[in-house]
């Protein structure tokens, strides 16, 4: 299999995108490491699917946007699972409201979890990995910070980061034998969309081409082949996955 003998952590990994990129790695191979803050019981329940299927999983409790956490969750990695190769950056929080009303804590929250956590994560597994000689990050951007969404001026902010960040920490780290990727998803259905009004989620599915969300699944299978060596001379890069939407 693709990722045998490979670990890779999935921040935010007990629900949505998360979960599925942990299943879809440990089908691969990989021994995964869930991540979560609150919902224990959303990761013991990802790491005993994987379990159940033969694999191998641990799930690690750590909030990303605490660097102090950040940096201990990756030491923990490395502890229970002998190394780290894949990093998925995919914790992600929404705190929405029209720029005028937005309350300056609610930025720096989303800015917090959603790009100093990244950053976090990043920079204490490069550590590692460049010890290693080698490595794959796979940032979760999104195609709010491509194409920009009214409400959410602090979670495109942060997703724009994102992609700037993947583009910087490639160039530093191409020579390391580590690449660092990005996906962008448009509207996928998760917790983080159910609470749409249904008018608005029908106004967000006429403007996309393919007319119809995506789901968790599409997007852990780009994820997983951008941790592959299917994608081994692609670096820097964020790939949207969304049915069309931001062309
Ligand atoms: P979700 O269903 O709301 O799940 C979010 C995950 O992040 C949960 O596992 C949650 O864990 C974890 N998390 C939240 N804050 C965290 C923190 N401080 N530290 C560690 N983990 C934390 O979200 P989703 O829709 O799957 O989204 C996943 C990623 O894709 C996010 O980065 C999101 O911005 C991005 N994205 C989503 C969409 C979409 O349409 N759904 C579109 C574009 C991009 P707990 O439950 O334990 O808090």
């Amino acid at each position: 299999m693709e990722f045998t003998d490979k670990v890779a952590l999935v921040t935010g990994g007990s629900r949505g995108i998360g979960r599925e990129t942990c299943l879809e790695l440990a089908r691969l191979g990989a021994a995964v490491a869930v991540n979560y803050t609150r919902g224990a019981d959303a990761a013991e329940g990802v790491a005993k699917e994987i379990e159940d299927a033969g694999g191998r999983a641990v799930t690690l409790q750590a909030d990303v946007g605490n660097e102090d956490e950040a940096t201990a969750l990756i030491d923990a990695v490395v502890k229970q699972l002998g190394r780290i190769d894949i990093l998925v950056n995919n914790a992600g929080i929404t705190r929405d409201a029209l720029i005028v009303r937005m309350k300056k804590s609610d930025w720096d929250e989303v800015l917090q979890v959603n790009l100093t956590g990244a950053f976090n994560c990043l920079q204490a597994a490069a550590k590692k990995m460049m010890k290693q000689r080698s490595g794959v990050i796979v940032n979760v951007s999104s195609i709010v910070g491509v194409i920009g969404n009214a409400g959410q001026a602090n979670y495109s902010a942060a997703k724009a980061g994102l992609i700037g960040l993947t583009k910087t920490v490639a160039k530093e780290l191409a020579s390391r034998n580590i690449r660092v990727n990005g996906v962008a998803p448009g509207f996928i259905t998760t917790e983080m969309t159910e609470s749409l009004a249904e008018n608005i989620k029908e106004k967000i599915v006429e403007q996309i081409p393919m007319g119809r969300f995506g789901s968790s699944e599409e997007v852990a299978k780009v994820i997983a082949w951008l941790a592959s060596d299917g994608s081994a001379y692609i670096t820097g890069q964020t790939i949207l996955i969304d049915g069309g939407l931001g062309m």
